[in-house]
């Protein structure tokens, strides 16, 4: 069985069809990337997949639980964990703050500040401002709080909506190289990205989607080398 498996999803808003019978499936292990232009499905299929939106049709399926059976809270202690695009961390919490947030349905303390640390070993930027107010921080640094704190949590899945939204070249740089030691630590990844470059670059799959729909599929080197994935997201 895989770790995460959608079948036929539909979502819409009202009338209109945002998700249109996808289909998709990841391993326990994998990093995975969906990509595709703006308004393609991407974050509306993440959001149903992470249960905050219900589908019109179809299933997904995580670790043996339809998502829709189960609550919220049931997905998060099962280690699913989204980190939404614009990030939504606590702005009027310090960092320390909101990493301690991402531990709270844990109560092994022990654990958790060894977690912590683990944190601020991967982040040192976020050691350094341990205590600043996160609202405070810039975005790359925003970035990582929302990382980090999800990470808090154990995740098994981890499912990031356009990381680099935003950001600086080279601490988007700084972001993927991060997600790409959070994989190898073995947290499963399921990456949305307009900067489909990149995502392609650490990942070892990818999706396409357009309108709604998933028109393609492959390893992630044959997707960087696909004239039509070339033209339409790799400017080239
Ligand atoms: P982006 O990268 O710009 O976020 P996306 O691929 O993530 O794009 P979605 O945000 O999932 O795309 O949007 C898919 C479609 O659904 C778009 O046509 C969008 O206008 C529409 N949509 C998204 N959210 C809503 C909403 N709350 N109400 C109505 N329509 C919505």
């Amino acid at each position: 069985m895989s770790l995460l498996e959608v079948n036929n999803l539909s979502v819409a808003y009202g009338g209109i069809q945002a998700v249109r019978n996808i289909n998709l499936n990841i391993e326990e292990g994998e990093l995975v990337s969906l990509i595709g232009a703006n308004g393609a499905g991407k974050t509306t299929t993440l959001k149903t997949l992470s249960g905050m939106l219900q589908p019109a049709g179809g299933k997904v399926v995580y670790r043996g639980l339809d998502i829709n059976t189960v609550s919220n809270h049931t997905l998060v202690s099962r280690g699913l964990a989204l980190v939404p695009e614009g990030r939504g961390i606590f702005g009027r919490l310090t960092v320390t703050e909101n990493l301690q947030m991402g531990a709270y349905y844990r109560n092994d303390n022990a654990d958790i500040a060894t977690d912590m640390e683990k944190m601020f070993t991967i982040f040192p930027r976020l050691k350094e401002r341990h205590k600043q107010l996160a609202g405070t921080l810039s975005g790359g640094e925003q970035q990582m709080v929302a990382i980090a704190r999800a990470l808090m949590g154990r995740p098994k899945l981890l499912l990031l909506d356009e990381p680099s939204m935003g950001l600086a070249p080279i601490i988007v740089q700084k972001i993927f190289e991060v997600i790409k030691q959070v994989s190898k630590q073995g947290v499963t990844i399921l990456l949305v990205e307009q900067n489909a470059k990149l995502a392609l670059q650490i990942s070892d799959r990818g999706y396409v989607m357009e309108s709604g729909r998933i028109t393609l599929t492959d390893n992630a080197q044959s997707l960087l080398n696909n004239d039509k994935v070339r033209q339409a997201y790799l400017g080239e």
